[in-house]
């Protein structure tokens, strides 16, 4: 075998393209197939017998057992029950492998456990997944054997949302529906579509396998729970795009070949700024399917380095004191006759459909910044957001020196008769070529960047489904056209009324722009002034789903019902109460069972020592001074298990009320593992480092 990669054949090989579909179905279902895809509606019952024979056909010339209907739960990672493609044998004992229509568009998995926030009681514990056929189906290939998997959506019984993707879709059809009213009201009548698009940049970190083994908080939660900081941390800033080792190297190629066979197309990879820290761009593609390939993408990035003796971590900050990891969520707007509605041209100042879509943008933003602040909390992210890490809590949008000026020449005069160019860069050197600067530079400071012909939604924690994100986006934007269509259609002077809608907006909403460092404390005062959110924790962003502003703007287009959106928030309470709860026992236990004893039996070694210098008749005064102060340490951390111990009893006393649980393990249990966290971490700056039970942050993250 040659070991050149052919990544055209390579590409996609594990899918069940539209290109699969054109060979392998007979032309009118095929037609039907795109038909549905591109202009939504049923499937025939005929049709989904066909097509599912030719996907079973496909995929089990390919190897393929069993088949599985792939869906996401709020758990906010995948979710797969498998069976396989045998039936009854015939008389003579012969398996025939069979696949119908029936089973491809609808399932019924057992689906009592997942989190439903208690939209389906335990009487009413069916759950569906139906088949969303925008999302192409695919082969995964494990240690399990190969199983086509089909993308679903997961509802209840009465046809509530208990997934990321049904309301994700709901709000992808809501934004083309008045997005097309803003597109054809200049003009562009050809357009049938308008379509989000996304491309998640993905953060993630690298340890070796058998330290991430010695670490149970790696192993329970994700993050380490102890942990001094290393002598040399990210200050050198040598890390960042720097040569990429080989070891790391090794996994990078073989996660790109995994994710090509997947029809994921990665496209960038490079060392990020914390030591072990890495990542990966795909290439951007329609919201929902990046949705499905981001969750793949993270499951390959796990099982990848599985193969490789490493584990890949993607907790947004599992190491303190060095840069936690993020997605950065690129989102745009294109007609599906080729127009990116964010492509703001040559002269952004005369392109007046970009500018109404951007005020549209800047409007929706200001108007729900806690609801898009909301949509990136997760627990994880708790330690980035609002934590003194990038980016901050306070949701603001970036536009660039030259869309800034426009806006400020709008909002003063009601017209922008000049425009700022990019001008030359001069390199300054004779072999070297000149470029045109692009006209917006970059502001990494920023929650929501405009990026030349995109946003850069960049608060989303790296272990989240960007599901929830999109959703958020995609609604309300879908208003804020809505309510600019709902103006404009009516105008009897289209051109002044929307002339006169842009000032309005952009005047309205300017205090949501800002161009400067939005990691100063400076900003938090100005954006306080301002009056914008800052919303600081989980706990206290989920209220923000069910305020009457945001149950106005879910129901009016169809995207969540009031009781959806109370069913989340319960999840939302739930998971971060389960979680602390196990970063507490897990800080618990290692504190009782690895920590108090080693340093319990080093501080015997030192009493020894002391004693035997002295009986000597040497100065044992530094071997005395050192154990005192590790007793001491020691003391303190053992009050400090059994206060924690204490805070996990009483946070157990709410269950029940999930949303005072919720913040009582904010409030009390976060400030209780903090306080056991401190001396266990100062002694491990001081004990003999042999003596120290697990991997230090020097070992996990400069040692991969
Ligand atoms: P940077 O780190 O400089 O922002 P990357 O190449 O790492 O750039 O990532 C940029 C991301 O933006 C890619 O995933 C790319 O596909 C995506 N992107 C580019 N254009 C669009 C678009 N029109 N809609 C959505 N995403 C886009
Ligand atoms: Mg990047």
């Amino acid at each position: 075998m040659s070991d050149v990669l052919n990544v055209e054949e390579l590409f996609g090989s594990n899918v069940f393209t539209l290109g699969t579909m054109k060979v392998r179905l007979p032309r009118n279902v095929y037609k039907e197939v795109r038909k549905v895809i591109e202009q939504g509606g049923e499937l025939s019952r005929e049709a989904a017998d066909v097509v599912a024979k030719a996907m079973k056909d496909w995929a089990v010339e390919k190897g393929a057992t069993h088949y599985t209907h792939w869906f996401q739960p709020l758990t906010g990672i995948t979710a797969e029950k498998h069976d396989a493609f045998v039936t009854h044998p015939d008389e003579e004992g012969k398996m025939l492998l069979e696949f119908s229509g029936k089973e491809l568009i609808k399932g019924e998995p057992d689906a009592s456990s997942f989190p439903s926030g208690g939209l389906r009681a335990t009487f009413e514990a069916r759950g569906y997944t139906a088949w969303d056929i925008t999302s192409p189906a695919f082969i995964k290939e494990d240690a399990t054997g190969k199983i086509l998997c089909i993308p679903t959506a997961f509802c209840s019984y009465k046809g509530e949302a208990l997934d990321k993707k049904t309301p994700l879709l709901r709000s992808m059809e809501a934004l083309s529906t008045q997005a097309l009213r803003i597109v054809k009201l200049f003009g562009n009548t050809g357009a049938s579509r308008v379509i989000a698009s996304v491309g998640p940049e993905q953060e993630y970190f690298l340890v070796d396998h058998e330290k991430y083994m010695k670490r149970e908080d790696l192993i329970f939660s994700g993050r380490t729970l102890f942990g001094a900081p290393a002598p040399k941390g990210q200050e050198l800033e040598d890390h960042y795009f720097g040569t990429i080792r080989e070891r790391i190297g090794a996994y990078m190629k073989d996660l790109n070949v995994e994710l090509w066979k997947l029809g994921v197309s990665a496209k960038t990879q490079h060392n990020e700024v914390a030591p072990a820290q890495h990542e990966l761009a795909p290439i951007y593609e329609t919201a929902n399917i990046a949705v499905d390939h981001n969750q793949l993408v993270m499951e390959t990035m796990k099982k990848v380095a599985g193969r490789h003796g490493m584990n890949c971590l993607l907790h947004e900050k599992p190491f303190a004191g060095v840069n936690g990891s993020g997605k950065h969520n690129n989102w745009s707007l294109g007609t599906d006759n080729g127009v990116n509605l964010l492509d703001p041209g040559e002269t952004p100042n005369e392109n007046i459909q970009f500018l109404l879509v951007l005020a549209c943008i800047i409007k929706a933003v200001d108007t729900h910044a806690d609801l898009l602040r909301q949509s990136a909390a997760d627990v994880g992210n708790d330690h980035r957001l609002g934590a003194n890490e990038a980016p901050p809590a306070i949701i603001s949008v970036f536009l660039g020196e030259q869309l800034e000026d426009v806006v400020r020449q709008l909002v003063e005069t009601g017209e922008a008769a000049t425009c700022l160019e990019g001008g030359k860069l001069e390199t300054g050197v004779s072999t070297l070529p000149d470029f045109e600067k692009d006209a917006t530079d970059r502001n990494r400071t920023s929650p929501f960047a405009f990026t030349g012909n995109k946003f850069e939604f960049r608060m989303v924690g790296s272990a989240d489904s960007i599901g929830s994100p999109n959703t958020t986006l995609n609604a309300i934007v879908a208003e804020a056209f809505c309510e600019a269509a709902d103006v404009l259609e009516k105008a009897e002077d289209f051109e002044l009324a929307v002339h006169d809608l842009i000032k309005e907006y952009m005047t309205k909403h300017q205090r949501i722009i800002f161009n400067g460092d939005g990691y100063s404390d400076e900003w938090v005062e100005e954006a306080k002034r301002r009056g914008l959110p800052n919303i600081k924790s989980m706990v206290e962003a989920v209220d923000t789903l069910t305020t009457a502003k945001s149950v106005k703007l879910f129901e009016k287009f169809g995207i969540f019902t009031r009781a959806e959106l109370e069913s989340r928030e319960e999840v939302l309470y739930e998971t971060y109460a389960k979680s602390i709860n196990i970063e507490a026992l897990t800080m618990v236990d290692m504190a009782n069972k690895q920590y108090i004893p080693a340093i319990m039996k080093y501080t015997k070694t030192l009493a020894d020592t002391v004693l035997a210098v002295k009986e000597a008749g040497a100065d044992a005064s530094v071997q005395t001074e050192l154990l005192q102060e590790i007793s001491a340490k020691l003391s303190e951390a053992k009050k400090a298990v059994k206060n924690l111990e204490a805070a996990i009893a009483e946070a157990a006393a709410l269950a029940g009320d999930a949303r005072r649980q919720a913040f009582f393990f904010h409030d009390t249990v976060m400030t209780a593992m903090e306080a056991l966290r401190a001396p266990i971490d100062h002694m491990e700056m001081v004990v003999d480092k042999d003596a120290w039970p697990v991997p230090s942050y020097g070992d996990l993250i400069f040692e991969v």
